[in-house]
């Protein structure tokens, strides 16, 4: 599959591909240009160029565009799901979800199309003030591979909404159900050259992006050491950068919780995506006096978990996203039993076998009675991995939550509501959920505190985000 740069199918500079693998099997998918700094430039000209027309259209025409890309990606939503599979290895049903996530973001959009606006302020004597929203101009904006499809809409979205256009580079391991999806845009009616996809590496077309001057603002979704080398990147320019960055998030499981509903939240929580999300549940908290009942529960629940190729039928988890993924978790696992750091009540090992063997699996893994200044609760850690401890205080619950350098989503799971407020007032995080975790709709502004980040995407907000005000003063 080639870029879409400026409407038009493009190869690159060099004629140089990148091979994208199934993690489920280590088969090519497809092949993807290995884009360069040339093919960068050529899209911020093509957006550039596009700007003007597509600013003066009316936010509701915008909106109206966005729909029908809905639409169509709603009719396409079972072949793009199977491509987004292959590529990222999730089960389908997942990505199912997440293309159905995608047409569901740019409908909340559309619909906030109309409320749009400026406005007045009277000056009494002195005269009379209107105060404009402008969009940016040619935004970049770059995701990571967890979720390609969800995370491009946060971003495209309230971009293209606002007036702007857009450079987007998707991950080097997950850019077909993106291209794809950005073709599918044209097709519903997004003129050419308003949304290029130029596919690459990082530290080339990501930077490239980050550097160009003709670039207003960048988008960026990723994790904490990439964000900050992006922040360093534009710190010689005045362009404005949102980081959206890694979480460790905690689960508090509160004594009266239903305990059905919490071991179910935790397993949606950790091994949705196979532990790749941002806002999954990294560290888990329970009462004691519920402990033993609740990890009776977990651990059935988790070993009834069917792992394997995300495109067989009735499977709960799928691979790794890739072997260096897998590596790096096995290598956490291997740390954490070599220094004795818990007890593993069950998985800890990549999944071996017929059905495993040319994939990146790795077993579904929860480990108990975990050393404070373990990795597992130090890091972020990016795989179906849980570690579970057990509290009797609430402030020392909270104290435990707080623990970490970041701050992007937290649960408590209780029918006290007392206990809630206590939660969600103390818990440093950008969003708490009550028993819940994960769901994130996009009427919900979204963002992280400390190293997750800087910024808010999703909510009205999001969408004042790409535009600038812009001020009339008619005097008297
Ligand atoms: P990553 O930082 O390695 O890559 C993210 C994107 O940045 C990719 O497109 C990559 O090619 C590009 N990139 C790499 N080097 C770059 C550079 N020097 N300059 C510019 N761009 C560069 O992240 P990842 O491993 O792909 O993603 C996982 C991380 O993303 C996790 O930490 C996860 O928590 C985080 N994440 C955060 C959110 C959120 O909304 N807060 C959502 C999803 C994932």
């Amino acid at each position: 599959m080639q870029m879409r740069i400026g409407g038009r199918d493009v190869a690159a500079a060099d004629d140089r591909w990148m091979a994208v693998l199934n993690p489920a099997t280590g088969d090519v998918v497809d092949h993807v240009p290995e884009g360069t700094i040339y093919e960068v430039d050529d899209a911020v000209r093509a957006a550039d160029a596009a700007h003007p027309w597509w600013a003066s259209r009316t936010a509701r025409e915008r909106g109206s565009v966005l729909l029908r890309g809905a639409s169509l990606v709603r009719e396409r939503h079972r072949d793009i799901s199977r491509i987004l599979t292959m590529e990222q290895g999730k089960p389908l049903r997942e990505s199912i979800d997440e293309v159905r996530g995608f047409a569901n973001v740019l409908e909340y959009f559309a619909g906030i199309a109309g409320t749009f606006s400026g406005e007045y302020i009277g000056l009494g004597t002195a005269g009379d003030a209107i105060v404009t929203r402008e969009p940016l101009g040619v935004c970049g904006a770059i995701i990571p591979w967890n979720m390609p499809a969800l995370l491009m809409s946060w971003k495209v979205a309230p971009a293209l909404l606002a007036g702007n256009t857009v450079v987007l580079k998707p991950a080097s391991r997950t850019p077909l159900a993106v291209s794809i999806l950005a073709r599918t845009l044209e097709e519903a009616g997004l003129p050419p050259s308003v949304l290029n996809v130029v596919t690459g590496k990082g530290d080339i077309v990501g930077e490239a992006i980050v550097r160009h001057p003709g670039i207003r603002k960048v988008s960026f979704t990723g994790n904490v050491e990439t964000g900050l080398r992006v922040r360093e990147l534009a710190a010689g320019s005045l362009k404005e950068i949102t980081l959206e960055l890694g979480g460790s998030d905690p689960m508090i499981v509160w004594k009266d919780a239903d305990i059905d509903s919490a071991v179910a939240g935790a397993v949606r929580g950790r091994f949705y995506n196979a532990g790749q999300t941002c806002t999954a549940v990294k560290r888990l908290f329970v009462h004691e006096a519920i402990e033993t009942e609740f990890l009776r529960r977990l651990h059935a629940a988790v070993e009834a978990l069917a792992v394997g190729n995300g495109l067989d039928e009735g499977i709960d988890m799928g691979p790794l996203c890739g072997t260096t993924q897998r590596d790096e978790i096995k290598r956490v696992m291997d740390d954490f039993k070599r220094k004795g750091e818990g007890t593993i009540l069950t998985g800890g090992e990549p999944l071996r076998g017929p059905l495993f063997d040319r994939g990146s699996f790795f077993a579904p893994t929860v480990v108990t009675d975990v050393h404070p200044e373990s990795a597992l609760l130090k890091k972020e850690v990016f795989g179906p991995v849980l570690p579970v401890m057990r509290v009797h205080d609430l402030d020392i619950a909270i104290e435990h939550a707080n623990e970490t350098t970041y701050g992007l989503g937290a649960s408590i799971w209780t029918r006290d509501i007392s206990i809630a407020r206590e939660v969600f007032s103390r818990v440093q995080a950008g969003v708490v959920w009550v028993n819940r975790h994960l769901t994130l709709p996009p009427e919900i502004p979204f963002g992280g505190v400390k190293s997750s980040g800087v910024g808010r995407e999703n909510g009205s907000q999001a969408l004042l985000s790409y535009t600038r005000t812009k001020s009339l003063y008619v005097g008297r």
